[in-house]
């Protein structure tokens, strides 16, 4: 063999790519070793596959790994494969020119994002080139799996030109020598190098070895065939991803080719830890390609309301570099994001389907982040409303019902959905709002939680059906044929100008504190309710708002008066005999009638009313 060193130049462009990496330089150094780790893995994966189609490979015994080593006197890191390997020639043509189609168009994008903004160059791959950000001299040693190539030799220091040699000795792969930089020492570390492995490679499905220890225990289970995954594998997976102690509730592993290539693995933990006090959740999704990790706890991936669900998605259309910034507004990730939202969603359904227990145990621990979803996706609002669960008038306590299930059984006359809002379900059973609803034999759906007034206001409506709160000012149930008449309180009516008059006083009483005082058609057995004029905001929504601090006043309600009820007959007469103990009574009744409806008043005032209006009681 003749000991021939050759000399060439590098191609202009990849003199230019070497100028940005060297000089303009990410500052993020350790993604260099990410990179040639992946150059790694790519090469044993196209081994692997090569071995599959040819009859005779060079060095068929060698196994399938990644090992690392160092020197720290001579402040060497060498990346080993037993890949591929490359002849003379694709050393020349892969580690001398850019293989890119239309390298031109890249380059002087390339420049021109090193110009503007330095951070913006990591969206472009450098693959290889970016060794030289920690090395002053590189060296490849290559052997092509070819049984009948030798091994060669490249070497350079980036600065224009490269040699090639024939090397003897060699085994098939790739072997690349970093001869550091004085300020790059650090990479010549085990401790740091582990971490990077860590961080960037742990699931590249090859083993990787730092001096002989494998550092990768996971491997990318979410490319393999379901079929071939045991339970405790994913179980095992899941763990190692989310540093969990259990297993998980709900797991999806979803694979697509097309439109877009997706491996995806996607676990719902068994609690939820927002709400255990730890604090606002990062999304815990891993955005990977190729095996290759290209945004860990990815807040690109999926939307933020899906921030409790682990897992790791891998899509090999994407490009390997893309930087984090630029993961924010492509289009493929905003594709990918659409894809497996839809798909989680219609995983929930099929699981509410098949396995309602699961479902509403998942619905218990994860159903707020479905109605945080509601209120800002409109993209998938529909398939989350399919979601929502609630308890309703015809529900037993405890038991939930699905919006679906709601229409279902509406009565023919009825065209809305009718929902209240309220703490529990005895304060909505024993309040004002419910009774025209069990007068009409009308269901109606129980609100439970703060966040639900602003999720059905946000829905709008659900199969064609309007959404809406019975504490509007303009609620109009249907006739049903269901009435039940004999439930009304047995007082009699007012007479017409008692009542007119009554209610005009009243009003000049509250003042703006109210929008208006009418007589109600709603009410059975309470004397008042408050109810809203503004067809948007219910009060539970008001009071939120104003709980949060927002400067938020709340508006001017109706005060609906039951005119039939003996508490209005002998308010009536009250404020003939007795204008001042009346107006005590108006107060109180209005004050009632606020708390009723979840909204705020000023206790100590109303304590010393009622004691007035106690004494007057005890009085005979
Ligand atoms: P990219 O990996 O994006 O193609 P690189 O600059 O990292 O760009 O590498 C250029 C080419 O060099 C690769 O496409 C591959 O053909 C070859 N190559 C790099 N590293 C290896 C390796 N360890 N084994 C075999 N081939 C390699």
């Amino acid at each position: 063999m003749t000991q021939k060193t050759e000399t060439n130049e590098f191609q202009a462009e990849v003199k230019q790519m070497l100028d940005i990496v060297i000089h303009s330089l990410y500052t993020e150094h350790d993604i260099f070793l990410r990179e040639l780790i992946s150059n790694s893995a790519d090469a044993l994966e196209k081994f692997r596959h090569q071995q599959l189609v040819e009859d005779e490979v060079f060095d068929p015994g060698a196994s399938l790994e990644i090992n690392i080593t160092f020197d720290d006197k001579e402040h060497t890191l060498t990346i080993t494969d037993s890949g591929f390997g490359m002849t003379k020639e694709e050393l020349k043509k892969n580690l001398g020119t850019i293989a890119h189609s239309g390298s031109k168009n890249f380059l002087s994008a390339i420049s021109e994002a090193a110009q503007k903004d330095v951070s913006l160059i990591g969206q472009f791959g450098v693959g290889f080139y970016a060794s030289f950000m920690v090395a002053k001299k590189v060296r490849v040693l290559s052997r092509s799996y070819r049984t009948d190539e030798e091994g060669y030799e490249w070497s350079s220091d980036g600065t224009g030109s490269y040699t090639i040699s024939p090397a003897s000795g060699l085994h098939r792969g790739t072997k690349v020598v970093l001869e550091l930089k004085d300020d790059c020492h650090k990479y010549a570390d085990e401790y740091t190098i582990k971490n990077i492995i860590e961080q960037y490679s742990n699931f590249v499905p090859f083993p990787i070895k730092v001096n002989g220890g494998t550092v990768n225990t996971v491997q990318a289970v979410w490319t393999r065939s379901k079929n071939e995954i045991k339970d405790e594998e994913y179980d095992e997976f899941y763990k190692f991803i989310s540093n969990a102690a259990d297993d998980p509730m709900l797991r999806l592993h979803f694979m697509a080719d097309a439109p877009l290539s997706i491996r995806s693995l996607l676990f719902v933990p068994q609690e939820n830890f927002e709400v255990l006090g730890l604090g606002r959740l990062d999304p815990g999704v891993s955005l990977y390609c190729q095996k290759i990790l290209i945004e860990q706890h990815s807040n690109n991936i999926l939307p933020e309301w899906l921030r409790f669900v682990k897992g790791v998605i891998d899509s090999e259309d994407l490009p390997l570099n893309i930087s984090r910034q630029a993961l924010q507004d492509n289009m493929l990730v905003t594709k990918i994001r659409k894809v497996i939202t839809t798909r989680f969603l219609k995983f929930l359904a099929e699981t509410a389907k098949k396995d309602t227990e699961t479902y509403e145990k998942f619905w218990k621990t994860f159903g707020i982040f479905l109605k945080e979803g509601a209120t800002q996706d409109f993209t998938h609002r529909e398939a989350i409303a399919k979601l929502l669960r609630f308890e309703s008038s015809s529900s037993e306590p405890g038991q939930l019902i699905s919006l679906a299930e709601y229409v279902e059984r509406m009565n023919e006359k009825q065209e809305e959905i009718y929902y209240i809002n309220g703490p529990s379900r005895e304060a909505l059973e024993n309040g004002p709002y419910l009774e025209s609803f069990k007068q009409h034999d009308l269901e109606i759906i129980y609100a439970l939680e703060p966040i639900d007034d602003f999720v059905f206001s946000h829905l709008g409506e659900f199969d064609g059906k309007k959404l809406v709160s019975a504490d509007r000012a303009d609620l109009k149930l249907p006739e049903t044929g269901k009435e039940k008449k004999e439930d009304k309180a047995d007082g009699k009516d007012l007479d017409k100008p008692v009542a007119e008059s009554l209610l005009k006083w009243m009003k000049e009483l509250l003042g703006d504190r109210v929008k208006e005082v009418k007589s109600s058609d709603r009410l059975v057995d309470s004397p008042a309710i408050i109810v809203n004029p503004d067809g948007f905001m219910t009060s539970s929504m008001e009071r939120i708002m104003q709980v949060q601090g927002k400067e938020h006043s709340i508006s001017a309600k109706n005060l609906e008066i039951n005119t039939s009820h003996p508490l209005i007959a002998g308010l009536a007469d009250m404020r003939i005999n007795d204008e001042n103990f009346a107006k005590n009574v108006v107060e109180q009744i209005y004050d009632n009638a606020l708390i009723q409806a979840g909204l705020m008043v000023e206790p100590r005032n109303m304590v010393a009313r009622s004691y007035e209006i106690l004494e007057r009681a005890l009085q005979k």
